[in-house]
């Protein structure tokens, strides 16, 4: 068996399976606890787990996809429950995060129908990610120049 690196370091890999056309890779987050985003107190005791499945980008020509096993906790201190956080994965996407960047890259250099009939994307999906990758990249260049006008106007005056 083929055995690849992913590069996701947040990720241990618990199986891996290599179809013809696609691979699959079911991850687990390596964590052991998160923190509860409705109080803050490290919560360790695990709730459930659920399966969620996200494409990332391709790895020797073939789809990848991984399945992450999401562990949801339930805080010790306020009783809410919760799911664990992704850096490579946003809450809510089908992909990882360096996948829509590279999807956008593409679309860029080519057409959003284009990398739609490669990528075997539907073309209103790649639009609305093209579209929420710009904006997050958007938001980005306003900070880098933001910090820059605050750095040049402490040194003049
Ligand atoms: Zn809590």
């Amino acid at each position: 068996m083929l055995s690849l690196s992913l590069d996701l370091p947040e990720f241990k890999v618990i199986k891996q399976e290599n179809g013809s056309n696609f691979h699959f890779v079911v991850v687990e987050k390596e964590c052991e606890e998160e923190r509860c985003p409705y109080c803050g107190f490290l919560a360790g005791s695990v709730h459930d787990r659920r399966i969620r499945k996200v494409r990332d980008i391709a790895l020797l020509h073939k789809p990848l996809y991984l399945f992450i096993q999401v562990r949801r906790f339930r805080c010790h201190n306020c009783l809410e429950i919760f799911s664990e956080t992704y850096d490579s994965v946003k809450p809510g996407c089908h992909q990882t995060s360096r996948f829509r960047e590279y999807l956008y890259e593409q679309c860029i250099d080519t057409t959003i129908q284009f990398v739609s009939r490669k990528q075997q994307i539907p073309y209103s999906t790649l639009e609305r990610i093209f579209y929420s990758v710009a904006q997050e990249k958007a938001g980005e260049h306003k900070e880098v120049i933001e910090k820059k006008r605050k750095e040049i106007q402490k040194t003049w005056f």
